[in-house]
């Protein structure tokens, strides 16, 4: 049994996200695991750009109150406490709600050990007008 090394607070880059989002990597990526798991924290009006997951990925919600869609779906609001699994291939975004923070785990299986990003496919930017279309 060891500690882990934990790496820095990586901030979400603009390519992928909208707004503040730093990010933890709980699972070293140096080849000992193919399991992944990140704490995500959003500002506030954060979130991700569209993508998908070659293998899926589970979201636990552990602070603050979020938003998630899969495309052609509703927006959804999530809260501490809660999970929810996006499956294989199904396009999504997950963010904070406008008005607060929300973090959340993120849990996938990456492709192989120690290969990181390759599983995740990224598209376009969540709009103003498809993040505003989240329930009252
Ligand atoms: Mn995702």
């Amino acid at each position: 049994m060891e500690f882990v090394s934990k790496p820095p607070s990586v901030r979400g880059p603009a390519e992928w996200f909208t707004g503040h989002v730093w990010f933890d990597q709980i699972v070293p990526t140096d080849g000992r695991a193919v399991g992944r798991c990140n704490v995500v924290h959003f500002a506030p009006g954060a979130r991700t750009a569209w993508h998908r997951h070659a293998n899926g990925q589970l979201l636990h919600v552990t602070e603050g109150v979020g938003l998630t869609q899969s495309r052609g779906g509703e927006v959804i609001v999530i809260r501490p406490g809660d999970s929810v699994w996006c499956p294989p291939g199904e396009w999504h975004w997950h963010g904070a709600s406008p008005d607060h923070f929300m973090t959340h785990l993120a849990i996938w299986d990456g492709l192989t050990p120690g290969q990181d990003g390759l599983e995740t496919e990224w598209g376009e930017h969540v709009t103003d007008d498809e993040y505003g279309r989240r329930p009252a």
